[in-house]
């Protein structure tokens, strides 16, 4: 396949993903942050996070900087990689709408933080953590490039790995036995399996 059709259908992702954040990034500018964990390890992988979702991708786009690091596109790849990236959004889109002015994107808590746990969040903990893997799923199978497609996969599985108990820990000194009833029933990224 035509190794463009993947990179059209990766870059109307990355439009929808942005169009989809920017409107609950500008509003929770406007709450104030009453505690932030927010650590040199977290920014650091805030900051890879931003080179490998974005910054490689149009690189390989828009530049031929990357082709050092090309292979073919094949039609089952671009296909799983248009169902992961239509999931993705998705999930990414209810997982805000759901979070509200709750949502912040590093390991915070605003005034008035307020636990949810309906919506997409009645089964699963981190929806939008899943939405990001799938997300980092479509990237690594539409873009036919060894750094610019698997990048992001590499670094939000670190960045996940970093976060997951620092956050649950902050939720549970927030909201005590609330959280800890919420986590009995609910798994972490995929309902009903883990
Ligand atoms: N881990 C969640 C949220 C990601 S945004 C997910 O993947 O869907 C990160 C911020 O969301 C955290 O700093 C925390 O303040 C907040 N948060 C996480 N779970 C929450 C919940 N159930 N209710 C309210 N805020 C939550």
């Amino acid at each position: 396949m035509n190794p463009w059709i993947g990179k059209a259908v990766f870059l109307v992702g990355m439009v929808v993903c942005v169009a989809i954040r920017l409107p609950h990034d500008k509003r929770s500018k406007g709450i104030k942050v009453a505690e932030s964990r927010k650590g040199a390890l977290e920014k650091t992988l805030l900051g890879l996070m931003a080179i490998t979702g974005g910054i490689f991708p149009l690189m390989f786009m828009l530049s031929p900087l990357l082709s050092f690091a090309d292979y073919p596109l094949r039609a089952l790849p671009f296909w799983c990689g248009v169902a992961c990236l239509g999931l993705s959004l998705w999930l990414f889109h209810r997982a805000h709408a759901d979070l509200g002015t709750n949502w912040s994107n590093s390991l915070e808590l605003r005034e008035n933080h307020r636990l949810v746990t309906s919506g997409i969040y009645r089964s699963v903990r981190h929806p939008m953590y899943t939405a990001i893997f799938v997300y980092a799923l479509a990237q690594a199978l539409l873009l036919a490039n060894w750094v610019a497609g698997p990048g992001c996969l590499v670094v939000f599985t670190l960045m996940f790995g970093s976060r997951l108990h620092a956050e649950e820990r902050m939720m549970f000194e927030k909201f005590g036995q609330q959280y800890e009833d919420y986590v009995v029933r609910t798994k972490r990224l995929i309902p009903g399996v883990w």
